[in-house]
């Protein structure tokens, strides 16, 4: 079937991405019995790290709000207390209700506005749609500015054109936001490579993590923003698989657990720890959506042990064994090499969400957002060069269809 490329906008189904949430799992009395038995067990407080050439220092946890946080105001309370103090968000996450829920949190609270470094983003792309947006995030966050306003998932360094520069600076000015720059799900380090050059971008949110951190082109990538002095958050650091996952049978994987927990950590905390072994990471948004992981998140920030060689190199080797599993947003080599303009990595983003985050509801509303013509090519299209091409050898062609019958 000939299909024109570009005959829809990726940006259209992208502003439906983070539409839906997850509940909590905790009572009232199960979180009083985790608040008690987490801040007993902590040591040590939350380390900082300077973001980028901002000025500001920022906890090396941060908190993921593309969740639901309606009912979530004891959870935000308890993240300042423990100093998790970069809160990020979106205009989109939870229809808007993330944001919201951060408003109301600063009516009860409107001394720890200025404790706080957020992070909201937009899919605008224009300069008139970036200040809507904008204008919509301080009204739903009841606040008068934003620390660090992020383009939301761009995959490509020429997204941040010259419109958006000038639309910074005259919002700077205007004292609405602090800092600009982007976040990417896709093509990272070609993006990180781009903003670098540009001379102007604040900060970058990228997907990031024991799988991609140790890859000649993200260790290019972070070096050059580091030179050009942006701040790098990481994001998706737990690496979710799309399909077949048996990483846990593996005898790396138990190796690598038996070490991990001799020194009191779990898995999760471990992947945590990787990420930060690198002191350019100035934080990890971590999606925590209930207090346990909350606590857990806290307890592996503020203790100083780290990963011996061992535990990093079993973490190395396990991460090679299991890379078909893992699509490493390299969209560029798939998708340029498809006839049709086909968003194949982040449809197995949301095969992630439906299958290893266990949130099918949030991965339907993501991939319903692709236009139904475009869903009708993703299904009939031939991937027999994608799957030549992908290094991480995914089983794309399968996976499109499985993302049709599943997530429709
Ligand atoms: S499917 Fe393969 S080539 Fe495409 S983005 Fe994922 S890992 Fe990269």
């Amino acid at each position: 079937m000939s299909v024109n490329k570009k005959s829809w906008s990726r940006r259209d189904f992208l502003k439906t991405v983070g539409a839906a949430g997850m509940g909590t799992l905790f009572t009232a009395s199960d979180f009083q019995k985790a608040v008690s038995a987490a801040t007993n067990s902590m040591i040590g407080t939350m380390p900082l790290r300077p973001f980028g050439k901002t000025g500001v220092s920022v906890p090396i946890l941060g908190f993921g709000g593309s969740q639901n946080l309606e009912s979530k105001q004891r959870l935000l309370r308890q993240a300042v207390k423990l100093g998790v103090t970069y809160w990020d968000t979106a205009e989109t996450y939870a229809g808007g209700g993330s944001e919201e829920a951060m408003g109301k949190y600063f009516e009860t609270y409107p001394g720890d506005r200025k404790k706080i470094f957020l992070v909201t983003k937009s899919h605008a792309a224009s300069a008139s749609g970036l200040s809507d947006s904008l204008d919509g995030s301080l009204e739903r966050l009841g606040i008068s500015y934003i620390d660090l306003y992020l383009v939301h998932g761009i995959g490509s360094p020429s997204e941040m054109d010259d419109e958006i520069r000038v639309w910074s600076e005259k919002k700077k000015a205007e004292g609405k936001i602090q800092f600009i720059g982007f976040s990417a799900h896709n093509n990272m380090d070609a993006c990180m490579m781009g903003a670098a050059k540009l001379g102007w971008i604040d900060g970058i949110m990228v997907t990031y993590n024991y799988r991609l951190m140790h890859t000649d082109p993200m260790k290019r990538a972070v070096e050059a923003c580091v030179k050009a002095g942006i701040g790098l958050t990481a994001m998706k650091t737990q690496a979710g698989w799309s399909w077949g996952y048996v990483g846990k049978r593996s005898k790396t994987a138990a190796q690598l657990i038996e070490g991990i927990s001799r020194k009191g950590f779990t898995e999760e905390q471990a992947k945590l720890k990787a990420v930060w072994e690198n002191p350019h990471i100035a934080s990890i948004c971590s999606e925590m959506t209930n207090f346990k992981i909350l606590a857990s998140n806290v307890a592996a920030a503020r203790n100083q042990t780290r990963l011996s060689l061992k535990d990093n190199s079993l973490l190395n080797r396990y991460a090679h064994e299991t890379a078909s599993q893992y699509c490493a947003g390299c969209a560029y080599i798939c998708e340029s090499v498809l006839e049709e303009d086909l968003p194949v990595s982040d449809t197995l983003r949301f095969l992630m969400y439906a299958r290893c985050y266990g949130e099918p509801e949030r991965a339907k509303a993501c991939f319903r957002g692709i236009p139904p013509h475009v869903r009708k090519q993703m299904v009939q299209a031939d991937y027999t060069a994608a799957e030549t091409a992908c290094p991480q050898g995914i089983p794309i062609g399968r996976l499109m269809k499985e993302a049709e019958s599943e997530l429709a």
